[in-house]
């Protein structure tokens, strides 16, 4: 049986397949380029902490997370090498980033101002790394703005309080292989680095590969490739591909033990609704999980479970805590393990297969999995 607290739902951790999977991308890295396992989100869900380790032991050179908070819990919970956090706030904590030797991410003047502020007043050199917005619309400076951006952030390492450790950007459409975007935002990338070497700059590394340009686009690799939900084993996209025949295992099981299993007559309406009915005599099983645990409540009748060594849909609405799934003429018992997605080698769903059941993508399932439920890394 699983292990005391862990009966309801569980979500198991393989951290063999992070490491595997971190190798795996480090043999995709052209021309000698690093690996940061991005972190963001509790690790996509699979925990940080752990999924930083194992990606450190299996050679990642740098951690990436999106908040400040974030890379400093990485920091506290003991990890000394480099990390990159990159989504910020006016006030956000950067002293205590400095302090705890975090590189920081500035995407506009307003950003260098309050780093070099709180360099001044620690008395530390910031590493900064200046991102350009090379077309996807998101974070990240304007082309007309970065001549600007990279004059004043030289000024500051004249000045002594920056060094500006990086140059970077962000693919929009790298999940589409061949889309027009991503030619135009290599060239975008390469005009902002020479931007900068023109004012002076000299950076350690130059990034902008992403999962999927980490697995589909060689030219985009540069010094560092960004990876992140690959490392967890999960394909960016079924245009790239499925995650095994990329070399990727999903370390992410998502299990739980059946709460109930009774018979009911056909015509019985089943969960809020009444979505379902009973096609006849039937034998419902409790699933023990719901949309407050991360799955998705518009499931019915196209989420896919691994139940009693067959896969079922389930059958109704997805509650908060539970849903039901019907087993026809099959039996199973209460506590009997139901199976949402894993790597998919025992039969059941993967985390992928869900997301086509439901209209999202990976990412979204697994980073959706509530604090509720335990991770139990293995
Ligand atoms: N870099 C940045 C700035 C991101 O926001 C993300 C996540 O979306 C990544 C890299 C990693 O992307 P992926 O999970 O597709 O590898």
């Amino acid at each position: 049986p699983p292990p005391a607290g862990t009966r309801r739902a569980r979500a198991e951790i393989d951290l063999g397949a992070v490491r595997a999977n971190v190798r795996a991308l480090r043999g995709y890295a052209a021309g000698g380029a690093g690996l940061m396992a991005v972190l963001k989100s509790d690790g996509y869900g699979h925990g940080a902490v752990p999924c930083a380790r194992a990606a450190r032991q299996a050679g990642a050179s740098w951690l990436g997370t999106a908040t400040p908070e974030e890379a400093l819990a990485l920091r506290a919970a003991g990890d000394t090498g480099r990390i990159l956090c990159w989504l910020w706030t006016p006030g956000g904590p950067w002293r205590e980033a400095i302090e705890a030797d975090l590189d920081v991410s500035a995407s506009g003047r307003w950003a260098l101002e309050e780093v070099r502020a709180a360099a001044r007043a620690s008395g530390v050199t910031a590493r900064v790394q200046l991102k350009a917005d090379t077309g996807l619309g998101r974070n990240g400076c304007q082309p007309a703005d970065w001549p600007d951006l990279v004059s004043a952030a030289r000024a500051a390492e004249v000045e002594g309080t920056v060094r500006v450790t990086g140059l970077w950007s962000h693919f929009a459409c790298a999940d589409e292989p061949g889309h027009p975007s991503i030619a135009l935002q290599l060239a975008a990338f390469r005009e902002a680095l020479a931007t900068a070497a023109r004012a002076g700059l000299d950076p350690e590394v130059r990034h902008l590969a992403n999962s999927p340009a980490t697995l589909t686009l060689p030219a985009s690799h540069f010094d560092l490739v960004r990876s992140g939900v690959s490392v967890y084993g999960l394909s960016p996209s079924p245009e790239v591909g499925v995650a095994a025949d990329l070399g990727l295992r999903p370390a992410m099981t998502f299990s739980a033990s059946l709460a109930n299993v009774k018979r009911v007559p056909g015509g019985h309406g089943v969960s809020y609704g009444h979505t379902y009915t009973t096609p006849g005599a039937t034998t419902l099983a409790l699933v023990p999980t719901g949309y407050a645990d991360g799955v998705p409540r518009h499931a019915s009748g196209t989420g896919p479970v691994l139940v009693a060594g067959k896969l079922r849909t389930v059958a109704g609405r997805v509650a908060m805590d539970q849903f039901v799934v019907d087993l026809g003429g099959d039996s199973a018992q209460v506590g009997d393990e139901a199976v949402l997605f894993g790597p998919g080698d025992r039969g059941e769903p993967t985390a992928e297969d869900w997301a086509r059941a439901v209209g999202t993508i990976g990412y979204e399932i697994v980073t959706r999995i509530g604090t509720r439920v335990p991770r139990v890394h293995v």
